[in-house]
């Protein structure tokens, strides 16, 4: 399949223009002379635009595109108290003229709002706590509520990964895969945060389809490599089949390390704060605490070990995330 007919099917789905697109791409001098490894290079979905930016900017882009359709006046979503996604979502919601309600874990804190929170209420979202309730539940039963008093919400799930959110990232490999093509590059690998999957799942769907040769490496931020491969395949197959595109991927398909998972998710170690400061001090750049410090860090550490070599030329996924550092002032020990 080439771009043109791959990019026909996704214009099906008639994507909203949230993101300032393309992302650039250019190359990390200064991180790849001090590593000495292979050449680096960037992908700056961290400045998609809208909201501050990052990479659910582009799932939006098709999940909204949907909502309208549906006539939903009102659009919910879920995540951490610190979530990426739901700061994007709201300002993809203020975007479009709808409400929209987050339904975020934990409590409501005494302190001033915070990182992605303060925005998420700049940006005019309603914001519920989902308290002692697991945050996916607690999401449903509010949605259910919203129903029965005669609201139509669309409800977005986690990280905004579904087969139409995963679309924003078949369309972003067409997109790199173009940039690639006109400046003459070859990437060897592409690495990237991995969470919720919509991102790895659409870029290696989109790579599958356009025969695009770089290997595409998910650092785990969260889960288990055997869990999230099977989230991973699920995706990219019900993604094929919205897309009318006769293939699926396999578990095995797709390369995943969960060997960076840390104290866990949003616990800032080590190799996250290496990663933030040497990003920053090579090139004045910056990466956020729970996801792209994660998978630069990992990234760090595959070079180190040699997985990654003087002959590679790596392409280093940047998803954003940046408003989340200052909430963790404490814990960057800078
Ligand atoms: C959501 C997010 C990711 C993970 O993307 P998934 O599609 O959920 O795997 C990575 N980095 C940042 C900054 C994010 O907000």
């Amino acid at each position: 399949m080439n771009s043109d007919e791959l990019l026909h099917q996704l214009a099906k789905l008639a994507p909203l223009a949230l993101g300032q697109l393309p992302t650039p791409l250019h190359a990390l001098t200064g991180l790849s002379a001090t590593l000495q490894g292979p050449e680096i290079w960037i992908k700056r979905d961290d400045l998609t635009g809208l909201g501050m930016g990052g990479n659910k900017v582009r799932k939006l882009a098709f999940l909204l595109a949907e909502a309208l359709r549906g006539e939903a006046d009102v659009v919910m979503t879920t995540g951490a108290r610190q979530s990426n996604h739901a700061r994007q979502t709201a300002a993809a919601a203020a975007r479009a003229g709808l409400p929209c309600v987050l339904v975020l874990a934990g409590e409501a804190l005494s302190a001033p709002p915070t990182g992605n929170h303060l925005l998420d209420r700049l940006f005019g979202a309603e914001v519920r706590w989902a308290g002692d309730r697991d945050p996916l539940e607690a999401l449903v039963a509010e949605a259910e509520a919203l129903r029965e008093s005669g609201r139509h919400p669309y409800v977005i799930p986690y990280g905004g990964s579904n087969a139409v959110g995963v679309c924003g990232f078949v369309a972003a490999m067409v997109e790199l895969h173009q940039q690639a093509t006109v400046q003459e590059l070859a990437f060897t690998d592409i690495v990237l945060a991995s969470s919720s999957g919509g991102t790895q799942a659409g870029l290696a769907l989109g790579a599958h389809l356009l025969a695009h040769p770089a290997r595409i490496v998910g650092i785990s931020i969260a889960e288990e490599a055997s869990a999230l491969r099977r989230q991973l395949s699920a995706l990219a197959s019900a993604t094929a089949n919205l897309l009318e595109i006769p293939t699926s991927l396999a578990t095995e398909d797709f390369t995943v390390t969960d060997a960076y998972l840390g104290g866990g998710y949003g616990v800032v170690g080590e190799p996250e704060r290496e990663a933030l400061q040497l990003l920053a001090r090579t090139e004045g750049l910056l990466v956020d605490p729970v996801y792209t410090g994660r998978a630069l860090g990992g990234l760090i550490d595959l070079i180190r070990q040699g997985t990654f070599t003087a002959g590679d030329r790596v392409l280093f996924w940047h998803t954003g995330g940046s408003p989340a550092l200052f909430a963790y002032g404490e814990e960057l020990g800078v």
